[in-house]
């Protein structure tokens, strides 16, 4: 199958059953949407919902993180992964958006990747559902759902070459609802270990399904048939 029809068959079915995809991350504005997201690395967005609230209600603004160390905001976060860090990077972050950015969550990838705590990825997702630009943030299930669907080449073996090759083929207005498809897809289908294929209904173009899936489910009938301890004896 021709990769522009691989990208045909994704852009048709997502559109046309999930038209309006969103972020799984609770946030009323671009101010907590970053906090949120800088805390969801290595963390399940559940589990930083859980911690966001009493957070947030502590330190509403950047300027209240500014003025806390990371030992103050340590206890908000303890239940998280790599609480210490992300005390650190939340504390910096606020002095710098407070400092250098007059409290305003910045709109360009450059300038959010100079805040502590923030890379590509995350930089990403803020220009893409806080400013609608076609960005795309490539984290593990973008990564793993991109590869299986066959969406990327093998050779794309870094986040960065699979954000470029999805964006170089999705249409420009559908990069940030492509980006909630593959995460979306990736948490309750397409799972690391065991892919949900027998519910996917993506088998009939999927790659992986094609080359490896279906090739599985005629292996263990056929080695069960030459098994000399076979019960079909
Ligand atoms: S068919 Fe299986 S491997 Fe392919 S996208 Fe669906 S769940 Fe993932």
């Amino acid at each position: 199958m021709r990769k522009a029809e691989r990208y045909r068959h994704f852009t048709d079915y997502f559109t046309t059953h999930f038209p309006e995809p969103e972020t799984e991350l609770s946030f009323a504005n671009p101010y907590e949407l970053l906090v949120a997201v800088v805390l969801s690395a290595q963390c399940t967005d559940k589990r930083v919902n859980l911690v966001t609230p009493a957070l947030l209600a502590q330190f509403p603004t950047p300027a209240h993180l500014a003025a806390a160390t990371p030992d103050d905001i340590f206890p908000f976060i303890r239940s998280i992964s790599y609480p210490n860090n992300k005390a650190k990077h939340l504390a910096g972050l606020g002095r710098m958006l407070a400092q250098e950015f007059e409290g305003e969550v910045p709109a360009t990838i450059e300038e959010l990747q100079r805040l502590p705590g923030v890379g590509r990825k995350t930089a990403n997702v803020i220009v893409s559902v806080v400013y609608n630009q076609p960005a795309m943030a490539v984290d593990t299930h973008v990564f793993r759902v991109s590869h299986r669907l066959g969406l990327v080449p093998k050779t794309a073996t870094t986040p960065l070459a699979v954000e470029k090759e999805l964006v170089r083929h999705i249409p420009e207005s559908l990069i940030p609802k492509a980006h909630h498809w593959l995460i979306l897809h990736g948490r309750y289908v397409c799972v690391a270990r065991q892919p949900k294929c027998a519910q996917c209904p993506l088998t009939g173009w999927c790659k992986y399904y094609d080359e490896v899936v279906s090739k599985q489910e005629v292996v263990p009938i056929k080695s069960v048939l030459k098994s000399p301890k076979s019960n079909i004896e």
